[in-house]
């Protein structure tokens, strides 16, 4: 195994890669093709497009079948990626069911991991049943458990890293080894609290890199998208998919995620950054029972982030001592964060798990799903580091 990082995308790629500056007036800035359908000079024009005689490659015959908008920001996620192509989608859960359903079929099998993202285990696990496809569930980065759970018919594994919200870091390269050991399955990973500023599972051979666009890569909280990214050889399966089940980004969602993708790199430095600090001030404070953050030794997945991450990401999770009733006036004591859903976008975002996402368990359901009383999970925007820390080191000191 090597200690050696992989090379992470930076603010350059961020603004310039993937983007083709050739194009009608060399306007810096791609613009909105804000339109449903396409048109032909003629009858005759339409019958070379449709017999693939056309010269012009640029064509397309109607909106769900693609968009000059929508496919520049695909070309820059692929580039951002390293990889050959991507796939945008109308929100991460389109992208992640879509490329789902390309890759199995009834009578396939797939593991994924217990932390996953809370709607992607629900799809895999209740509603794909329904087609025939089996799953297993592993426990948070248990890569020998995975190795048990593989079967003759597995088709797919899905991880996501950091996970949500305990921010567990898997070992991507042990990961596609092991899962490589088995032949030819393919291996699929969320890396929506990553991006590829933080990490690129596609240099350590992840198959599928997928993205809740919503989150870190738009960054502004104003709009919904998802992304897929991989070879091409299996970007043009999903496409078939996505082309019939038609959950495509629109042309105007597409250009506010590609003005937020330039602005990447700034965004998720200055994220890091603030995340740090603030996890190294509730390591400190004496109303916080357990804080998870990788940067921290005493995360379990510390030495792994360090390895293969270049910062540790903008979300933090904590314990607040008093269980739910101290998190609540800690959080409802903050100024600068708002309590709300999602994470990645520049306001800083704070929520109870327990409240928001699992409001339906009963306390036993919760300990079940792990998800420990007091929990509290902070998105940090792009706000002032020092301002930060001071508000929520107030808000907990009078909790
Ligand atoms: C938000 C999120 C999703 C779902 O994305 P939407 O854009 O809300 O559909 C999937 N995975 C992770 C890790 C997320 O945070």
């Amino acid at each position: 195994m090597s200690d050696e990082k992989k090379p992470l995308a930076g603010s350059t790629d961020a603004v310039h890669a993937g983007t083709n500056y050739d194009r009608p007036h060399r306007a810096i800035v791609r613009e909105i093709a804000q339109t449903a359908t396409y048109t032909w000079h003629e009858t005759a024009d339409l019958e070379r497009f449709m017999s693939g005689e056309d010269s012009d490659t640029d064509r397309i015959e109607y909106g769900r079948y693609g968009n000059p908008t929508v496919r520049e920001l695909e070309e820059r996620l692929a580039a951002l990626e390293l990889v050959d192509d991507a796939l945008a989608f109308s929100s991460g859960m389109a992208a992640i069911t879509t490329t789902i359903l390309t890759l199995t079929k009834q009578g396939d099998h797939i593991v994924l991991f217990r932390d996953c993202y809370r709607r992607t285990r629900q799809f895999v696990s209740t509603m794909l049943g329904k087609f025939g496809i089996e799953h297993t569930l592993v426990d948070s980065g248990d890569l020998d458990g995975l190795d048990k759970a593989i079967q003759k018919n597995t088709k797919l594994v899905i991880s996501e890293s950091p996970t949500n919200p305990y921010l567990d870091c898997l070992d991507l390269e042990r990961f596609v080894e092991v899962v490589k050991s088995h032949g030819r399955i393919r291996t699929m990973i969320d890396a929506t609290f990553a991006t590829p500023v933080n990490c690129r599972p596609a240099s350590y051979g992840i198959d599928l890199v997928v993205h809740s666009a919503t989150k870190y890569l738009a960054g502004h909280n104003d709009v919904l998208g998802g992304l897929v990214a991989g070879p091409s050889h299996i970007i043009s399966l999903v496409r078939e998919h996505r082309d019939v089940m038609g959950g495509v980004l629109d042309p105007h969602a597409a250009f506010l995620i590609a003005r937020g993708l330039k602005t990447l790199g700034v965004r998720v430095d200055r994220q890091n950054t603030n995340a740090m600090r603030i996890a190294e001030m509730l390591s400190q404070h004496k109303k916080v029972e357990k804080v998870f953050y990788p940067s921290l030794e005493s995360h379990r997945s510390h030495a792994v982030a360090k390895k293969q991450m270049r910062g540790f990401g903008g979300v933090v999770s904590f314990v607040v001592a008093g269980g739910r009733q101290a998190a609540t006036r800690a959080v409802d004591g903050c100024r600068i964060a708002k309590i709300a859903s999602s994470l990645g976008g520049v306001e800083t975002l704070i929520e109870q798990p327990a409240i928001m996402s699992y409001f339906e368990l009963s306390p036993e359901e919760l300990a079940a799903v792990g998800i420990l009383p007091g929990l509290i999970r902070l998105s940090l925007g792009i706000e002032d580091t020092e301002d930060l820390v001071r508000d929520l080191s107030r808000a907990l000191d009078e909790a």
